[in-house]
């Protein structure tokens, strides 16, 4: 199914996400995980069935 809007892209490549988990804590619909890489260290997963597009994670994100 093509979505009109996209999920948001939080990260491409790990040096674009400090793990600091601000789009965690601020999405209204807990669409956000923090979950661990094989060093375990922290990034965003976007659960896209809760997710609503309101881009909120992309605002507060420091490295944006
Ligand atoms: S766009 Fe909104 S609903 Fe989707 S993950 Fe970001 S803050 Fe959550
Ligand atoms: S707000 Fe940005 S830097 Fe912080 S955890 Fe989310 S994507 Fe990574």
């Amino acid at each position: 199914m093509i979505k009109m809007e996209r999920i948001p892209d939080l990260y491409n490549k790990k040096e674009e996400c400090c793990g600091c988990s601000a789009c965690f804590s601020i999405c209204p619909k807990m669409a956000i995980s923090m979950m661990p890489d094989d060093e375990g260290f922290l990034y965003p997963l976007i659960d896209e069935a809760k997710c609503i597009q309101c881009y909120l994670c992309i605002k507060v994100c420091p490295l944006k």
